[in-house]
Order: C-alpha cells, then sequence, then structure tokens
C-alpha cells in the first residue's frame, strides 16, 4: 500500500498540453476520483501514475519513491480500463492468473489465489470459461480480479464500468466501494461521470483543459465549487449561474427579475460577477424564512421524473432549472414563485470564474 504523489508534472504531445503543471497527493488507502470532461487530460494522468507515459516536465512518486523513470512493471500497480483487456485464447482462470504469472508461486498457492480472488468477485463458477464466453459484466469482474489477484500497492481504474448498462453499473459501483472497503488500496478511479465520482471518491479533482480545478471531498465540492467550471460541473441538473450588475442597492440581473441586497454579496464582489443557485437549493411559494433572492418566473418546461419534477423557467433572457418534489403540477407559461435562503446562493468572479470567498 502506498501513497502517490504528482509534483508539478505536465505532459505535452506536440502542441497539446494534456497535462498542465498539476500536483496532486493520493493518501495510502484513499479512493481519490479523477473526474472532468473527455479530452481533459485524466487518462493521461492516469497513465503517468502507470508510467505508461513519461511527464514532460514535474516528478512522480510512489510510496515516497521518485518513479518518474522506473519502468510500469517495476512499480507493481493495477490497472482496470474500460475495455478490460482480456486474453480471448485464455481461460477465466488463466487470465486471472496472468496477473500473477510472475510470481514465484507454486501450483497449489496459484490456484488458492485465484480462487479466493474469483470467490470474492463472485465468478469462481466462470474459471472454466473464455472471455467470449461471458457477459459484459462477467468480463468486468475477470478484469478486476486479474487486477485484485496481484495485491498490488495501488489500483489504477481508468472508466472501468462505461461498458456496461445502467443497472450493471449502479451494482457493480456498489461492489467496488465494498471491496476498497474490504481490501483498504489506494485507487485512483478516472471518470466522467460526476454520479460515480460522488458516490465512489473519498475525494475527487476535477480536471479541465489539463489543469486541476479542485480536489476534495465530494460533499465539500459541492457545497463550495471553487470555480465557475466545478460549479456545473458537479450536481446533476447542474447549478444555475445568473450574471448580475452592481445597483443602488446591491445586485440584480439584466431584466431586473433577480436582486440580491448587497448584505448577502461578499465584500470586495466586483461590477459583475456571476450568481449561482442550485436547482434542489430553489424553494416554490412565499419565502418561510430569510429569502436572500424571491421572484417570480414563467414555467418553460416541466419534466417530471416521478419522484421530482424539474420545471425550468425564464429569467434575465436566459433559463434556470428548479427541482420540485414529484407531485408538483404546473403549465408551461405560468408565472411560479420561487425563492433562495442566503446560506444557498454561491458568487463568482465573471472575469476569472473564480468564486468569491
Ligand atoms: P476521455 O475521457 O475522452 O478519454 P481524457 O480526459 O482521458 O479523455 P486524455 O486521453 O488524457 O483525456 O487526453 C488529453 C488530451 O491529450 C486530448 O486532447 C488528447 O487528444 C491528447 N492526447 C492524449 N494522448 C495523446 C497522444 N498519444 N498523442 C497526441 N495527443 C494525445
Amino acid at each position: 500500500m502506498a501513497e502517490i504523489r504528482l509534483d508539478r508534472v505536465t505532459r505535452t504531445f506536440g502542441a497539446v498540453v494534456a497535462v498542465d503543471s498539476v500536483s496532486l497527493e493520493i493518501e495510502d488507502r484513499e479512493f481519490l476520483v479523477l473526474l472532468g470532461p473527455s479530452g481533459c487530460g485524466k487518462s493521461t494522468v492516469l497513465r503517468l501514475i502507470a508510467g505508461l507515459e513519461r511527464p514532460s516536465a514535474g516528478t512522480v512518486y510512489i510510496a515516497g519513491r521518485d518513479v518518474t523513470g522506473v519502468a510500469p512493471r517495476d512499480r507493481d500497480l493495477a490497472m482496470v480500463f474500460q475495455s478490460y483487456a482480456l486474453y480471448p485464447h485464455m481461460s477465466v482462470f488463466d487470465n486471472i492468473a496472468f496477473g500473477i504469472r510472475r510470481r514465484d508461486l507454486s501450483r497449489h498457492e496459484l490456484k488458492e489465489a485465484v480462487n479466493a480472488t474469483a470467490r470474492r468477485l463472485g465468478i469462481d463458477g466462470l474459471l472454466d470459461r473464455r472471455p467470449g464466453q461471458l457477459s459484459g459484466g462477467q468480463r468486468q469482474r475477470v478484469a478486476l480480479a486479474r487486477a485484485i489477484v496481484r495485491r498490488p500497492v495501488a489500483f489504477l481504474m481508468d472508466e472501468p464500468l462505461s461498458n456496461l448498462d445502467a443497472k450493471l453499473r449502479v451494482q457493480t459501483r456498489r461492489e467496488l466501494a465494498r471491496l476498497h472497503e474490504d481490501l483498504q488500496t489506494t485507487t485512483v478511479y478516472v471518470t466522467h461521470d460526476q454520479v460515480e465520482a460522488m458516490t465512489l471518491g473519498q475525494r475527487v479533482a476535477i480536471i479541465a483543459a489539463g489543469r486541476l480545478q479542485q480536489v476534495g471531498r465530494p460533499q465539500d465540492v459541492y457545497d463550495r465549487p471553487a470555480n465557475l467550471f466545478v460549479a456545473g460541473f458537479i450536481g446533476s441538473p447542474p447549478m444555475n449561474i445568473v450574471p448580475l450588475e452592481r445597483t443602488a442597492t446591491g445586485f440584480q440581473s439584466a431584466g431586473g427579475e433577480i436582486h440580491v441586497d448587497g448584505a448577502h454579496v461578499p465584500p470586495g464582489a466586483p461590477e459583475t460577477l456571476a450568481l449561482g443557485f442550485r436547482p434542489e437549493a430553489l424553494q416554490i411559494g412565499v419565502p418561510e424564512g430569510p429569502a436572500a433572492i424571491a421572484f417570480s418566473a414563467p414555467l418553460l418546461v416541466a419534466e417530471h421524473l416521478g419522484a421530482q419534477v424539474n420545471l425550468e423557467c425564464a429569467a434575465g433572457g436566459a433559463s434556470f432549472v428548479a427541482v420540485a418534489p414529484g407531485h408538483v403540477r404546473a403549465t408551461p407559461g405560468e408565472s411560479i414563485p420561487f425563492w433562495c435562503a442566503p446560506g444557498d446562493l454561491h458568487f463568482f468572479d465573471t472575469r476569472t470564474g473564480e468564486r468569491l470567498p
């Protein structure tokens, strides 16, 4: 088991800066998720840790040792990919055993290790089959078993659930969380799916355009996004963002519908700023407590999801979304009163995108 540290690691491919001076510390036994949109550089970060890519600048440490120039096979890490990367001509048993082929184990020890790992993942009945005779979910379990049987210092997982259908994804996600609970092995997990990141990660590192945007516990990142990118990426539906301009008494949206009293805005705010409020923080009706914003807006579309309804409404020449309980009914064009408590507002500097303290 080991901690992993990246110190100002950069990786360029020609003119493309895939990873831009990323410094990140993953603690021993931690489950850290690298989250970001397609092309943001998260797989490259994982490959830099694995040793499959060499940094253009910066240093990678594993368990305190500088491994920047160390070959992948000498890093004692196990990778799990979206594509499973199983050997089609080998049985499930041999695919799992492949992970420990270089160890000096007796036939009996090898069998014991493979059987125990297969049992742990519920695939011990499939050991004689070939990968082609398995479902996608079973194949992913074999890939996981091959990683686990090695007892590596850390697991590196690149979108391992992407090829599974929605139901199996949720089930396998929970199994992964339980496995980590059990094995306590340092894990770095790459995904573009914020639900996966929030549910699996002890901490989440959000990346955009090769740069680290924020690292923190999922709830902290949700509660206090460091910038507009994170605010829009964490949470579903995403946080509503409305540009505001200064008035005599505070700030207001372009059409004047939304007004925030200066007392609720962080001191030293610039002339223009972006107001953020989460769809689930908007309340419907007359304020039942201290309100920092209260306004009415016409409904554009109502999306009924059973447990909740997403109300898309118009304000300030743009639209925003409110999440209401599933039983709420409203018709397009109807004006709906909303309010939001002071603690539920977020403010960002429009020029830099950074959160105002
Ligand atoms: P995805 O979720 O789509 O896999 P990602 O966030 O994992 O994306 P990376 O695969 O790390 O992104 O790629 C980051 C950037 O680096 C992209 O612009 C990609 O095109 C570029 N890139 C990655 N590998 C190479 C390579 N071998 N040669 C040239 N460019 C590359």
